[in-house]
């Protein structure tokens, strides 16, 4: 098969295709907010964002040291226990990790990159914070670190307008399509995020979105479900019972014809959710992700599928 042992282009076969093993992500904590939750745009965030800013694995800031070279070092170090990981990617996950002064910006970015063992960096942002600015420094490094990569990860969750109000997702469709035509004339690899299972969004739905991604030059996705966690507003939603959350097949069924839709050279990057363990309202079946995976696999391989199916006449 086209990508090794899985129906679709994983981001594990991307990696070893490039440097020929195992890579694996450091989550960081850059000490960022979100214009989301700081008064730009909104107070509140995100209905389903906790309050780690959808960052919960990344290295804790703890009151002892926090740089970047810290964080990456204790990562490194808990891989090494477990003696893998030569080769890793700083993960700026939680809040939005271009929302500073472009100043902060670079010293963060350069700090990472300049890690031996870092092949490169992916930036989790919005797109309505990728001002002039921020996309000339990101230019100016992509071209210097030209040994390394840089990604930027949107959250842009869905296409749908009446959801992204909902969600308060805090900006229109049209920013992000602004965005990612200016991150790919810097070749800037985007990754987006979508969330599979938003209150009034049905499976068409949802395809519709994946079907938008796969024709405007997305390099990557991360199709998520959506987790019920504890103290987000989303809470109160689910226990007024406005919405159904699918049960583990309904998910793989949705999963598989997204899958289906995507084309080839579109890489993976998740197809469950990391759910934190101690937040984690529902759904729970979601904790184990390893059964997930496994018979989205043994179904894609009983229904004979594969990712971009659907493209192939
Ligand atoms: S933009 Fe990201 S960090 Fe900000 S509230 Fe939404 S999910 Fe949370």
């Amino acid at each position: 098969m086209r990508w090794n042992d899985k129906p679709y282009h994983s981001l594990d076969f991307e990696l070893k295709k490039r440097f020929g093993e195992k890579v694996y992500k450091i989550a960081l904590d850059a000490g960022m907010t979100c214009p989301n939750r700081d008064g730009t745009c909104g107070v509140r965030g995100c209905i389903f964002c906790s309050a780690g800013g959808s960052g919960e694995f990344a290295a804790r800031r703890t009151p002892g040291e926090n740089t970047i070279s810290a964080q990456l070092e204790r990562g490194k170090q808990y891989f090494h226990a477990k003696n893998i990981g030569r080769h890793f990617i700083a993960y700026f996950q939680a809040y939005t990790n271009t929302y500073a002064p472009v100043e902060t910006l670079e010293s963060l970015y350069r700090e990472a990159l300049d890690e031996p063992a870092v092949v490169g960096i992916s930036i989790a942002t919005r797109p309505d914070c990728l001002g002039g600015d921020v996309l000339a420094l990101l230019d100016r490094l992509n071209r210097e670190y030209h040994d390394k990569f840089i990604w930027i990860e949107l959250g842009l969750q869905t296409i749908h307008e009446d959801t992204a109000v909902l969600i308060r997702r805090g900006y229109p469709l049209p920013v992000f399509d602004q965005a990612v035509i200016r991150l790919r004339a810097i070749s800037i690899p985007i990754i987006t995020h979508v969330i599979i299972g938003l209150p009034g969004e049905d499976k068409s739905m949802m395809l519709k979105t994946c079907r938008y991604l796969a024709e405007n030059g997305i390099s990557g996705i991360k199709l998520q479900l959506l987790h019920i966690l504890k103290n987000t507003d989303l809470v109160e939603l689910y226990t007024k019972k406005t919405f159904d959350i699918p049960d583990m097949m309904a998910y793989i069924d949705i999963i598989i014809s997204c899958l289906e839709v995507l084309p080839p050279d579109m890489v993976i990057h998740r197809l469950t959710g990391d759910g934190p363990r101690d937040l984690l309202l529902a759904p729970l079946w979601s904790l184990d992700k390893r059964r997930v995976l496994n018979t989205l696999h043994q179904e894609m391989r009983r229904r004979g599928t594969w990712q971009s199916r659907a493209l192939s006449g």
